[in-house]
Order: C-alpha cells, then sequence, then structure tokens
C-alpha cells in the first residue's frame, strides 16, 4: 500500500472524491436556484420573459447588471458578446426599442445548461425512455416557485405539448 506522512494513498482519493462530491452537490444546487429563485427585478423586466428558467441565473444578473450601467452612462464596451456569448447592452437596447424580448438564441449553448450531468453522452438504456423522473423534476420545481414562476412554466409546459403534437404528425408522416 502506498503511504506518505499524511496516509496512505486510498485514504487520499477517498478524500478528493468526498470534495469533488460536495463540490458537484454545490454546482447542482446552484442551478436549481438558476431555475427556481430568481431576482424579482428581472423576473418583472419582460425583456428577459423568455430567458428565465432556460438560462443560468449567473447569465441572467450579469445581462441586467451591465444593462443597469448602460442606462446609467451609454456606454457598451461589447465584451460580454465578445468574451461571455451574451448580449452586450447595446444588443439589448436594440430588442428593447423593437419590444421584443431577449431571444434564447441570442444566448451562447453554454449558458442554457442547467445540469452538470453529461448530456453529450446518451447511453441507451430504459431509464432514459422513462418520462417519470422528468415530470418528478418539473413538479419539484413548480412546487417551489412564486405564481409568476408557475405561470412561466405552464406556458412551457403549454409550448411542449403543441411541440409533442407537431412531432407525433412528423414521425408517423416518416413510418
Ligand atoms: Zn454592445
Amino acid at each position: 500500500m502506498m503511504s506518505n506522512s499524511s496516509g496512505d494513498f486510498c485514504k487520499c482519493v477517498d478524500t478528493a472524491h468526498e470534495m469533488l462530491t460536495a463540490q458537484h452537490h454545490e454546482i447542482d444546487k446552484s442551478f436549481q436556484h438558476s431555475l427556481t429563485r430568481l431576482d424579482q427585478r428581472i423576473m418583472k423586466n419582460p425583456l428577459f420573459r423568455r430567458l428565465q428558467y432556460n438560462i443560468s441565473k449567473e447569465a441572467l444578473n450579469m445581462i441586467f447588471n451591465r444593462l443597469e450601467k448602460f442606462d446609467d452612462d451609454g456606454k457598451c464596451d461589447c465584451s460580454l458578446r465578445t468574451t461571455h456569448g451574451l448580449p452586450c447592452s447595446c444588443e439589448v437596447d436594440g430588442y428593447r426599442k423593437s419590444g421584443e424580448p431577449i431571444p434564447l438564441k441570442a444566448i451562447h449553448r453554454h449558458w442554457k445548461i442547467l445540469t452538470s450531468k453529461n448530456t453529450s453522452k446518451r447511453e441507451e438504456d430504459d431509464t432514459e425512455l422513462c418520462p417519470t423522473p422528468l415530470i418528478d423534476e418539473f413538479w419539484r420545481v413548480f412546487n417551489g416557485t412564486n405564481n409568476e414562476g408557475k405561470r412561466i412554466l405552464m406556458d412551457k409546459l403549454r409550448e411542449v405539448n403543441f411541440i409533442n403534437h407537431s412531432l407525433v404528425n412528423i414521425v408517423l408522416d416518416f413510418f
């Protein structure tokens, strides 16, 4: 067994594993906060309507805070777009002037990943084909949010329902 003054190798691996697991839980918790706890000023701003619950809270705050600064001094260096893949204040101002909410396509996909689980490698097993965990997750988020959040989630559910009806027709046409 490998060992040194601070303990054996297995103990180090176990400790590292525990630390990583704890970090993993913290990251997942922050993702859940992105889904359930949003700044009321952002919640009430129609510009952010399409982004709420679809991108990370961190990204929402960055866009919002930069916009507040822009409204004070009228300056935008466009760095949020170039360094973070997020709409900079002059871009957001364009949406605002056109009366459109910021579209999801203006957000780099990095900010739309609200889970730490690996979504690129999909394993073909039965559990993935079972909707129950998704439905449970929906209920958990739904029950944990306020009425405004519930309304947004209901809108999303209606969108999914509509999309699914369209998809069923496409699949039926295909076969
Ligand atoms: Zn800009």
